[in-house]
C-alpha cells in the first residue's frame, strides 16, 4: 500500500484528532477481524485476476528487479479509489489503521495490484511489486494477513517492518 504525500487540510486533521476518542481497539480486534480480512482480499484478488491487465514488458523488468519470482502472473487494476470492505467494522478497522481510504493509491492482494487512476508510476508500481515478491516469499494471502496485519498493530502503518521493506525497495527512474 501506498499513502499520498498530499499533506491534510488542517480540517481534516482536526476533525482526525477528535475521532481518536472512539478509536477502535484493533490489538483486540484483529483476531476476530482476520478471517474476514482475508475473505475480503481474495474476494478483491481474484476480482482482479480475471479482470485485470498484466504488466508491460517494462514494468516486468521492474517487477523482476524488486524480487518477483513470477511477475506475468500479476495483474492490474486502475481505480478510481481503491475499494473498501462493505462489512462496517473492518471497513472502519481498515481506515483507523491506515490501511485504506482515500489518500491510499495503490493496495496489493497477492499477485493483484489495485492502484488509483493516474498514479501508474515506476516508484509506485516497484512498492507494490516489492509486496508481491512478499506474498510470494510467505505464501499466500491467507499467510500475508495475519503477518502484514499484526505489524501494522503493533509498529503502525509507517514502520512496519513489511512496509518499510516496500520503500525501501521503490525505484525512482523517470
Ligand atoms: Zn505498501
Amino acid at each position: 500500500m501506498r499513502l499520498s504525500e498530499t499533506r491534510k487540510p488542517r480540517r481534516f486533521l482536526a476533525s482526525q484528532r477528535r475521532s481518536y476518542a472512539i478509536h477502535m481497539d484493533l490489538r483486540t480486534l484483529l483476531p476476530q477481524l482476520l478471517p474476514h480480512a482475508i475473505a475480503w482480499a481474495e474476494f478483491q484478488s481474484n476480482h482482479v485476476a480475471s479482470l485485470g491487465i498484466a504488466l508491460p514488458e517494462s514494468m516486468i523488468a521492474v517487477a523482476r528487479h524488486v524480487g518477483v519470482q513470477r511477475p506475468e502472473r500479476i495483474r492490474v487494476k486502475l481505480v478510481d479509489q481503491i475499494p473498501l470492505p462493505e462489512e462496517p467494522t473492518l471497513r472502519q478497522a481498515a481506515i483507523e489503521a491506515g490501511l485504506l481510504g482515500p489518500n491510499i493509491l495503490g493496495l496489493t492482494l497477492g499477485y493483484s495490484i489495485f492502484i488509483v487512476h493516474g498514479h501508474d508510476d515506476v516508484r509506485l508500481i516497484s512498492h507494490e511489486c516489492r509486496h508481491v515478491y512478499q506474498y510470494e516469499v510467505l505464501g499466500s494471502i491467507e499467510k500475508f494477513l495475519p503477518v502484514y496485519l499484526q505489524q501494522i498493530v503493533e509498529y503502525g502503518y509507517d514502520n512496519a517492518p513489511l512496509e518499510v521493506d516496500a520503500r525501501n525497495n521503490e525505484l525512482h527512474m523517470a
